[in-house]
């Protein structure tokens, strides 16, 4: 018996060992990498010195790049043959892309340099602090997510470069399993791959990828892309600077079909990241009050948002600052909450003119949400767009999301209280601030959006079917289908100031017909009344109304008759059924 006690209490103690021990093994090298790092930081600091122009080439410029000769080689369009055509579209429904066009391009090709002529002659620092470059991919292609590491790999500098991170989002595709880890290991030690237990979505697994990186700054980069000249240190000079400060590199395009190489912009134009009231990403060409800081157009310059994939930020800040909200799920919104809260706390977004990134552009999204998505009632990147006007927005602002966006009053966003407590203990400033201070270009594109007298789907009294886009993008004529009280194509909203808008659109009337347009930018105007007696929707200029026509189904303006039926619509709100 008393042995046996005796025991249990031996075997009490080894257990208490063997839990806290490594307890406080783990909390000790946390503290030390948070130490070492913060110490790190404020080192690379005293290295900055602040960039300079030369009159030759400057000091990470390469130098006797040989030409190379080959399919796609200087970033030129890669074209098959026409037997591979299948090949070319089994590829492009796999992937968004055309894979077997980047099958036959060289991983190391060279591309063109869009670079202002000026950048070559930029000197930075010439002790760079140490860089992850984490690449997270789902379902990838083998040769574009290759070309980007080795891309990566070719063009930055040796000392700085501590790793390039895949970090895999569940892929299930043979050819990123064993073979991937193969080729890795053969390729360069300073590539690491580490993978998802379970499928989290791009938001959580770039903030997974920031935990994991080694290196005191993180770049991100999506899994196709294909890093320009030099484009490394204008990144980082910057976060030396201040290390609050975030940098995105101009984002050029690389054609999803034959791989083409092109500009994003014409030459000497730059813009910024701006956003409208649906939460759409937009840009802005930079105007007097940001051009005017600059001591020259190649210099860095302040960003109120940025697209999302790619970009450079201190590991440590990005971590202090809640890396992404983790109840963002999958896709979409988080640039936006990164944005938002960089700015509003504390921190700046800089684009850089001397760091280009091409990115392939895929012609849809090959890939669904999983079963994250499963478990959400309603549009999940919606849902993500609610929590974050939820988390940064003042009250005035949150209206305009509402009134643009109106089914988004009934989604379940989850619980934000962790975001709001970081934005307590971070002392963020309003949204008002960030408006008036850094975003103040946005209402010149969006201005301050007006009530909706009505929303909802648009009903013809003649035949009981509802204004639709029927998914087209403008121009395009407006049709009318059976109602289905589902949204997006039929959700019509009416202002105050008779916009008549679906989306991000509007619609419109011309000769042809009643029509889906591009609305106007700068304004929130429009020409349509409507008559809540005689249920007509007059067009001020033209001064008739909205009339289907009874054989042909076709939508257009007709001298204004109060007594017939295909003229009268009727609005109704619709109720999604999210919970
Ligand atoms: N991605 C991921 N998990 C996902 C969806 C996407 O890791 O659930 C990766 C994807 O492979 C890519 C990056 O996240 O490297 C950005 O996604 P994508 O390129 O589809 O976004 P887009 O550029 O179209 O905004
Ligand atoms: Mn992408």
């Amino acid at each position: 018996m008393l042995l046996i006690t005796r025991r249990s209490k031996l075997l009490r103690i080894i257990a208490v060992i063997c839990i806290i021990l490594p307890l406080l093994y783990l909390l000790f090298v946390r503290h030390e990498r948070k130490r070492l790092s913060n110490y790190q930081a404020a080192e690379y600091n005293q290295q900055w010195v602040k960039p300079f122009l030369s009159d030759g080439p400057g000091n990470y410029e390469p130098q006797d790049l040989k030409p190379r000769i080959g399919p796609g080689e200087n970033g030129q369009k890669h074209i098959l043959r026409s037997d591979q055509k299948n090949a070319a579209q089994d590829s492009e429904s796999e992937f968004g892309m055309n894979i077997a066009c980047s099958d036959e391009i060289s991983l190391d090709r060279s591309i063109v340099d869009t670079r202002d002529p000026e950048c070559k002659r930029w000197n930075y620092p010439t002790k760079l602090p140490s860089t992850s470059v984490i690449i997270v991919f789902h379902n990838e292609g083998w040769s574009v997510l290759l070309r980007t590491v080795h891309s990566v790999l070719n063009r930055s500098p040796e000392h700085s470069l501590t790793e390039v991170l895949l970090v895999d989002d569940f892929s299930d595709k043979p050819h990123l399993g064993k073979k991937l880890e193969d080729y890795i290991e053969s390729l360069d030690s300073r590539v690491r791959l580490i993978r998802n237990k379970q499928r989290e979505g791009l938001i959580r697994t770039r903030s997974r990828g920031a935990q994991e990186a080694k290196g005191e700054i993180i770049v991100f980069l999506d899994a196709h892309c294909e890093v320009n000249l030099n484009w490394l240190p204008p990144l980082l000079a910057p976060i030396m600077r201040d290390r609050r400060t975030m940098t995105v590199p101009i984002i050029d395009g690389i054609d999803h079909n034959n791989f083409e190489y092109r500009p994003v912009y014409t030459y000497g134009h730059y813009f910024r990241g701006i956003f409208e009231w649906g939460m759409l990403y937009k840009e802005n060409e930079l105007g007097y009050k940001e051009l005017s800081k600059q001591e020259y157009p190649t210099e860095p310059y302040k960003s109120p948002t940025h697209a999302g994939g790619l970009f450079a930020i201190d590991r440590n800040y990005f971590l202090e600052i809640g890396a992404y909200d983790p109840g963002l799920l999958v896709w979409g919104g988080e640039n936006f909450e990164l944005s938002f809260k960089i700015w509003q706390c504390g921190g700046s977004i800089e684009w850089v003119p001397c760091s280009r990134v091409g990115h392939v552009y895929r012609g849809f999204m090959p890939y669904n949400f999983g079963k994250l998505a499963k478990k959400k009632k309603g549009p999940l990147i919606t849902i993500n767009y609610k929590r974050v006007i939820e988390t940064w927005f003042d009250d005035k602002y949150k209206q305009y999301f509402y009134t643009r966006e109106p089914l988004a009053q009934f989604l379940d966003m989850g619980d934000i209280s962790e975001q709001l407590a970081l934005k307590e203990k971070l002392q963020c400033k309003s949204f008002d601030w960030f408006m008036k201070e850094v975003a103040y270009d946005v209402f010149d594109k969006f201005p301050e959006l007006p009530p909706n007298l009505h929303w909802g789907e648009l009903r013809s009294a003649a035949n009981d079917r509802c204004f639709d886009t029927s998914g087209n993008g403008p121009p395009a004529l407006m049709s009318l289908h059976y109602c289905h009280g589902l949204g997006n194509n039929q959700l019509i909203r009416l202002n105050e100031k008779g916009q008549l808008g679906v989306g991000e659109r509007c619609i419109e009337a011309d000769n042809q017909g009643i029509k889906l347009a591009f609305c106007r930018l700068g304004t929130v105007d429009g020409p349509w009344d409507y008559d809540e007696i005689n249920k007509t929707l007059y067009h001020r200029v033209y001064q008739k109304c909205i009339a289907l026509h009874p054989q042909t189904g076709h939508l257009s303006l007709m001298p204004c008759d109060n007594n017939n039926t295909y003229q009268q619509w009727i609005f109704k709100q619709i109720r999604p059924n999210y919970r």
